[in-house]
């Protein structure tokens, strides 16, 4: 089975339909920027223990990056929603900066020689 791309927009209607069906309706602003840390903690204990120097508990089960990298989007679509952003917009914006303002920044930054 052929599995469809979805577009920025796309999730976020996705995130909205699910939300006003199955989810009965959104968290507030605030409850969901809270969730969302707690996503990025979550994302980040998997980081810690898999990419740095913090181990896992004996008997405890490895995290799944992946799984927690999507609850991080899901949660940022819902904001997006909640706050009247197009993300896909904002993200072709942000794209333009980094290719005009920020071109050669980097290239320019000496600590990042060789
Ligand atoms: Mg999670």
């Amino acid at each position: 089975m052929e599995t469809k791309a979805i577009t920025l927009r796309g999730a976020q209607q996705e995130v909205d339909q699910w939300i006003k069906t199955v989810g009965v309706k959104y968290f507030s602003e605030l409850t969901n920027t809270a969730v969302l840390m707690e996503e990025v903690g979550e994302l980040a204990r998997i980081m810690a223990r898999e990419y740095g120097e913090q181990s896992y508990r004996k008997g405890a089960e490895k995290g799944n990056l992946a799984d927690e990298m999507a609850d991080v989007f899901w949660v940022l679509c819902c904001l997006a929603n909640q706050t009247g952003i197009d993300l896909e917009a904002a993200f072709r914006q942000n794209l333009e900066k980094k290719q005009t303002r920020d071109a050669t920044r980097h290239l320019e930054n000496p600590k990042l020689k060789p």
